[in-house]
């Protein structure tokens, strides 16, 4: 029989209280294998068009990768995926942790979870069975007490658990999923979808051995074996290993590229109190992973201090460390890791919960908003407190954080005069800590995503401008000739992006965490080919692997042209196209006709229209998407 996995997904209705599991043909797993690709599916081929995000039809997807549970180093991820309520637009944030590969040992490739429950439940799912409870007990407690709560409840101290805190019940619009307290579905706002839905948690214990359905599980085992002992040789998966991500900040400073005071500037006065060292030294308890991988790239922080931080919440990651220090223009590690515990308790997105506290702070400098706005909090650059307590009043929506919970765009327009300017966000959802003036790509990715502003959907421009690096050399394998510098925006350059995303593309459908394949760390290219290959059979090369992750992409590209997007939404912040006024790269700003000129360029090789962004019949029948523009068509 042709490999589908476990060949089993859940379909939860809660409005009407119901579950039933339903097969997956083998057509279908073959087109679209796995996470983002299987999201993508249901989403267009099912949920209506123009269903409000927060609506009970809006569906939730959760779909595990095609490698997810398989004991290969970083296949831990699982998709999250429906309309988003921050930006209209096609919502998707993938996951690591223990939560995926606990799903697949329980039987299941996805879930689909559409309606709303008349009180809170949450659902149950053990080896094939699923059935919903009740959480009128759960609804507003802590992540770390619901979890214990339904363990207990339950029987099993080893059930993993997605959920959702106060910020999903509260909907705040870039509200997250978290499982095991600390991996985070976080952007685009499921928590919110979730939260609408009144469903506070999935519970999940299976014990199905993965591997075991495997094409070839012996291969599918050595090549773990393999993979496990090159993560400790090679200088990305070992600097993972050794900082995390926090050693970013110390060259992403010295670079010009540390986004700070509301990516104002480039480089942070403060940075010494911010680096891996001092992180090290102050925060840091234990390193933490998620299933399977021994890079272990997680680290988990406690404090009894100035603050009292909780170590049941992991540690802060590069993004939440430069979004509250270096971008609120505040040195100051411990707020950070306070700022970080408040987020993942609320399940708080803390990128876009960091960059709205950023332009609240920049509209509080310019007088936009006063102390009667904000309730007397001097929310200014700089100020901890005031950031501390902006958070709180995110995940509560009292005050000004009620607004802000809708996140910059919706602010902005409330906000009024200048105000649209001191947003930062693409399509509703707010940039990460990645500054495209010194890295167009990033600027390229940002613009296209659908989802709105992400850092995560091509390969990062410094990474590969240098001949003689190592990710150059993984880089290579792809079919990329050149390194070209990261400020370069020539049609190699654009080349280059696209190669990128659809293999970055294609690691969100496979589950394999953007910390896994090169050229961004150890996994070098045959050895996912191999992984693909030896799980399913299929014989698959090179450009079988571009093309899916090509064709997940049109999959979330279509969902927007239905809901009304189009070329006009790819737009970066306007203060991308002004000077950076500090760091090595003072001066430095991205010029909009090259952007243009790229994104059109972006557009002819992805075979869309260069008018609209949308894509054009003859890819899509190429890519098996023929049945898309015909859905389009009569969906409007
Ligand atoms: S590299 Fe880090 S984030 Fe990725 S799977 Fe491993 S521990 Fe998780």
């Amino acid at each position: 029989m042709a490999y589908r996995g476990t060949g089993k997904i859940l379909r939860v209705d809660l409005t009407h209280q119901t579950v039933q599991v339903e097969e997956i043909t083998e057509d279908l797993y073959r087109v679209y294998p796995g996470g983002k690709a299987l999201a993508g599916y249901y989403l267009l081929s099912e949920l209506p068009a123009h269903v409000d995000p927060l609506d009970p039809e809006n569906m939730l997807v959760l779909a595990n990768g095609l490698l997810t549970g398989l004991p290969l180093a970083t296949a831990t991820r699982f998709t999250a995926a429906a309309r988003s309520p921050l930006t209209g637009a096609y919502g998707e944030s993938e996951a690591g942790g223990w939560w995926g590969p606990e799903l697949r040992m329980a039987g299941f490739e996805a879930i689909l979870i559409s309606g709303q429950a008349k009180q809170p439940v949450y659902l149950w799912i053990q080896n094939g069975r699923a059935e919903i409870r009740k959480a009128d007990h759960l609804w507003g407690e802590e992540p770390e007490q619901a979890q214990a709560l339904i363990r207990q409840e339950l029987g099993d101290d080893k059930i993993r658990v997605l959920q959702i805190g106060l910020g999903g019940e509260n909907l705040v619009r870039y509200a997250g999923l978290t499982n095991e307290l600390r991996h985070f579905n976080g952007r685009t706002g499921m928590g919110a979808v979730i939260g609408s839905k009144r469903l506070k948690a999935i519970a999940v214990r299976g014990h199905q051995r993965v591997v075991e359905g495997a094409f070839d599980s012996k291969k599918v085992s050595e090549l773990g074996k393999n993979l496990a002992r090159t993560v400790k040789e090679h200088p990305q998966s070992w600097d993972l290993y050794d900082k995390g991500t926090l050693g970013l900040v110390a060259g992403l400073n010295a670079g010009g590229i540390l986004p700070t005071r509301n990516f104002l500037e480039g480089a942070f006065e403060q940075v010494d109190q911010i680096k891996w060292d001092v992180y090290e030294k102050e925060l840091l308890t234990a390193r933490g992973s998620c299933y399977a991988c021994s890079v272990r790239c997680k680290r988990e922080v406690a404090l009894d201090d100035r603050y009292q931080v909780s170590s049941a919440y992991g540690g802060p990651e590069y993004e939440t460390v430069a979004g509250f220090t270096s971008n609120c223009g505040i040195g100051d590690l411990q707020a950070a890791a306070k700022a970080n515990e408040l987020c993942n308790r609320y399940t708080l997105d803390s990128i876009s919960t960091s960059a709205t506290v950023a332009f609240g702070m920049e509209c509080f400098e310019h007088k936009l908003i006063g102390l009667k706005e904000t309730c007397g909090i001097e929310l200014r650059f700089g100020n901890a407190e005031a950031m501390l307590q902006m958070v709180e009043m995110i995940a509560h929506r009292q005050g000004f954080g009620d607004l802000l919970a809708e996140g910059t765009a919706h602010a902005a327009r409330v906000i009024g005069g200048e105000a649209h300017y001191f947003a930062m966000h693409v399509k509703g959802q707010e940039l990460a800590m990645h500054e495209p003036r010194g890295k167009v790509n990033v600027g390229l990715g940002y613009a296209v995503s659908e989802t709105g502003a992400d850092h995560l959907v091509a390969i990062h421009d410094t990474m590969v401008q240098n001949p003689n690096s190592v990710p150059f050399q993984g880089a290579k394998d792809l079919g990329i000739t050149q390194a070209l510098p990261a400020r370069d925006f020539s049609l190699e350059k654009v080349q280059q992006y696209l190669i990128f995303e659809n293999w970055v593309s294609m690691g969100k459908v496979i589950g394999f965490c953007y910390f896994g394949p090169a050229p961004r760390s150890f996994i070098k290219v045959e050895d996912v080919i191999t992984a693909v290959n030896a799980t399913t059979g299929w014989n698959l090369d090179l450009a079988d692997l571009l093309e899916i992750g090509e064709r997940a992409t049109n999959l979330a590209r279509l969902f927007n042209v239905r809901e009304g997007f189009s070329r006009q939404d790819d737009r970066l912040p306007e203060r991308l196209f002004t000077p950076l006024q500090a760091g090595a790269l003072t001066g430095v700003a991205l010029s909009k006709d090259e952007f243009e000129r790229a994104l059109t360029e972006l557009y002819r090789l992805k075979g869309w229209d260069p008018d609209t962004g949308a894509p054009l019949p003859g890819r899509l029948e190429q890519l098996g998407l023929g049945w898309a523009i015909v859905g389009h068509e009569a969906a409007d």
